[in-house]
């Protein structure tokens, strides 16, 4: 969900000798395409994979990201197709998981009628595409009701690029999959990025591609064991790293210190001390808490709570939150930041009051970015929830709603759709 666009480098110096430059996209967008492409037909990419309830979306904040893309290309005279995926129907047909049962919300979303198209290539296809005109939007099936997609089968992606005569990915959240309509299509026809996957490829790497250092990052959330290959990429990339949530507690207990009853990743205590061990040699300062909000019962405003030392965690106590002094001394780490990039609340945010250093520090970040002096980019499926519970999200750069793809990002591999479209 891009909030708003990435702000343009603000004049940082740049290395003696060194120009720096806004960073060249090295793939294509639509400003590429000629203004009128009528006679074309586009095959657009995108996520309508929408969470359901009873028949109707209960978020259609997938449908509003690619909204401009879809707006556009009909507004410049192609005709649109799209082609998403909708759960998990394992490469069979399925009545319930047809895409049919999101065209009413994404019709309403984007306010043009859509027409359904009950395949994804052959004759139906063909014909569909003969009565619909210039500017018009139709919806084909759900691409994974063919084994082919996920097989990115290339048979079955040259069946459906023999519909089209360009391609536009706007999926950034399934770029992480090598499948027929997120990679194999790239290759059979001239492929773009969408509005949607160029604000996201934008603000990616304006937080870790090219960034404006000094960059902190906050990584946060349950547990060591999700994001292990996230912090490896970090520590080589980041200037500080901020360790909130369970994950600190697992640090902290490499560390040697008693963590009581909290959750902690006690086996990982070799992979904490080599991942610091690493960011020491490559420059980065790793932030654990040094003060911590603990209770004996989880539960919310418990009467055990207390703040205290992380030293003076008792054998039945549980770390929650990060503490308040702790969260002064990384609000004045983040004023001394160019770019921060987030994933992973400090604190199991959900319950009051441990949502407290999750607030704080998204605030502060929010106040920063707003100011000027930082670039913020987060994502995460609890992230995006906890900046929207501090009411921070509409301030920050970027908030990616990607969910794996981001995090698969975050640990520096190289992405499929992306890769396809930069080739
Ligand atoms: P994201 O979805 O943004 O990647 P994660 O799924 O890794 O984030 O982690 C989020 C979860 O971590 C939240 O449910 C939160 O309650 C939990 N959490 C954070 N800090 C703690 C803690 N100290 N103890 C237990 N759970 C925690
Ligand atoms: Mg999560």
């Amino acid at each position: 969900m891009p909030l708003h666009p990435v702000r343009p480098a603000r004049g940082f110096p740049p290395p003696a000798g060194e120009e720096r430059s806004e960073p060249i996209p090295k793939f294509k967008t639509l400003d590429d395409l000629p203004a009128n492409l009528t006679g074309e037909i586009a095959l657009v990419r995108v996520d309508l994979n929408l969470p359901m309830k009873d028949g109707s979306a209960t978020d259609v904040t997938r449908v509003e990201a690619v909204k401009p893309t879809i707006l556009e290309l009909a507004g410049r005279g192609a005709k649109v197709l799209l082609l998403a995926h909708f759960g998990r129907p394992g490469g069979q047909r399925s009545s319930t998981l047809s895409t049919s049962m999101v065209i009413g919300d994404v019709g309403r979303v984007i306010g043009e009628e859509i027409m359904f198209i009950p395949e994804i290539a052959g004759p139906v296809v063909e014909q569909s595409i003969g009565i619909l005109r210039s500017g018009d939007i139709g919806l084909l099936d759900n691409t994974r009701f063919w084994p082919g997609e996920e097989a990115n089968d290339p048979d079955l992606a040259k069946a459906i690029a023999a519909h089209g005569t360009l391609y536009v990915n706007d999926a950034f959240s399934a770029a992480h999959r090598a499948h027929a309509t997120t990679e194999g299509l790239a290759h059979l026809l001239p492929a773009y990025a969408g509005r949607s996957m160029e604000a996201e490829l934008k603000a990616l790497d304006a937080a870790l591609g090219t960034p404006e250092q000094p960059v902190a990052a906050v990584v946060g959330g349950a547990k060591v064991s999700t994001k292990l290959a996230v912090l490896e990429n970090l520590v080589g990339k980041v200037q500080h790293l901020i360790i909130g949530g369970g994950m600190a507690n697992t640090f902290l207990a490499a560390r040697g210190v008693n963590v009581g009853r909290s959750l902690c990743e006690h086996d990982l205590a070799p992979t904490v001390t080599a991942i610091m061990d690493e960011a020491e040699r490559a420059g980065c300062t790793v932030h654990l808490p040094y003060d911590v909000v603990v209770a004996r019962e989880f539960a919310a405003n418990p009467a055990s709570l207390r703040v205290c030392n992380v030293h003076e965690v008792a054998e039945d106590e549980m770390i929650l939150d990060v503490g308040p002094t702790a969260v002064e001394a990384l609000a004045d780490v983040l004023k001394t930041c160019r770019t921060l990039v987030w994933n992973g609340p400090m604190g199991a945010f959900e319950t009051e009051p441990f949502d407290a250093a999750t607030v704080a520090l998204a605030r502060t970040a929010a106040a920063l970015t707003l100011e000027g002096s930082l670039i913020s980019v987060a994502g995460g499926g609890d992230t995006v929830a906890a900046l929207a519970h501090a009411g921070a999200a509409e301030d920050f750069t970027y908030i990616s709603t990607a969910g794996g793809a981001f995090l698969e990002w975050m640990e520096g591999r190289i992405l499929p759709g992306v890769a396809a479209l930069e080739a």
